[in-house]
């Protein structure tokens, strides 16, 4: 059994790691402000601490308390288009409370960090092909840039205190927990799916398509949709290769799929009629964004388990009818 600490364990991706790890008997505790994360994900008998990473004193209160062997560090500000309208808040918050978390691990002597980091560190190829595994980052907002800013200074923390980090570069995290106890819930919810699967069930208006004339096979934009759990696995799994040093890996599926398609794959689960209009672009929005998951895959070990887009839409729209305001509802 081992402890850990995770920073926005009480969030959509945070929260299925944290079941994954309670479920394998180890020790968990979870740091969590609140504000985007839920207090009704964290299964009971979890210690959360309700405090923001800026709070220096409180993190070190947490590794005062606890001896952990790596913690995960989700806990961010995530969205692109807000970014761009307030690009020193993304970057003061993730990059600053990022720094306290590291300063406060290294003093706690917690040298195993596991980062969330993101395919926005990415400039994705013009032709539309897949982002090849040493592909350099080359950020077009500031949420890409804040992530790299943050993987660039650890590496610094790496060769002065010994601090190994992993960077995980997640692509679309869909799909939600297959015991459908954890659910994807965000307030504002800016995300396809979930935006989808409210339209559908008449929640909320029509569903926007950003764009419907990109150079793709139906003139939508093409995403890489991992599922949360196959992602939280994936955290487990990198504690292997991050015992051999600093390692930074792509997580998508390889696979592209378009908006239409994410339309037409709720419209078969559901077996009832999506309805969508047609909307611009939303800036800062690339046409294609894909890669393959393969050396982390040759490294770990690690299989994705969700294959079938069908299956990953399913495990969303049973949680999201299950649960109409979300976890408050
Ligand atoms: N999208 C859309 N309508 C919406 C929300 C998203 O057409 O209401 C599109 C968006 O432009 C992108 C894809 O769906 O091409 C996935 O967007 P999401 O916000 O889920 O994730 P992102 O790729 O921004 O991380």
């Amino acid at each position: 059994m081992s402890t850990y600490l995770v920073t926005g364990g009480a969030g959509f991706i945070g929260s299925h790691l944290v079941k994954l790890l309670h479920g394998q008997g180890h020790h968990v505790v979870v740091v969590d402000n609140l504000r985007q994360g839920h207090r009704e994900a964290v299964p009971s008998g979890i210690e959360l601490v309700a405090a923001d990473l800026a709070d220096r004193a409180a993190l070190d209160a947490v590794f005062a308390r606890h001896k952990f062997d790596a913690l995960f560090h989700f806990a961010a500000l995530s969205l692109v288009g807000e970014s761009m309208r307030e690009p020193l808040r993304y970057c003061r918050e993730n990059l600053g409370n990022a720094m306290n978390l590291a300063e406060a691990a290294v003093a706690g002597n917690c040298l195993r960090f596991v980062l969330s980091s993101t395919a926005a560190l990415f400039n994705p190829p013009q032709d539309g092909s897949a982002i090849a595994a040493d592909a350099l980052p080359d950020p077009q907002n500031a949420y890409g840039d804040s992530k790299l800013l943050i993987e660039r200074a650890l590496s610094w923390a790496d060769q002065a205190h010994g601090l190994r980090f992993a960077a995980l570069r997640y692509f679309n995290a869909a799909g939600c927990d297959a015991d459908g106890a954890l659910g994807e819930d965000h307030d504002p919810e800016t995300h396809l799916i979930p935006l989808t699967i409210d339209a559908t069930l008449g929640r909320r208006p029509p569903l926007s398509v950003f764009g419907t004339d990109y150079p793709t096979r139906d003139g939508t934009a093409i995403r890489d949709y991992i599922h949360v759990d196959d992602l939280a696995a994936a955290h487990l799994a990198v504690l292997e290769p991050l015992e051999r040093g600093s390692c930074r890996y792509n997580l998508g599926t390889g696979r592209g799929t378009t908006v239409q398609e994410i339309i037409d794959s709720v419209q078969r689960v559901s077996g009832r009629p999506v309805p969508v209009v047609a909307a611009p672009r939303r800036a800062g929005d690339p046409a294609v964004l894909v890669a393959s998951s393969e050396r982390f895959q040759k490294d770990t070990g690690w299989t994705p388990r969700w294959g079938e887009l069908d299956d990953l839409v399913a495990t969303a729209w049973h949680w999201r009818e299950k649960h109409p305001g979300g976890y408050a509802g």
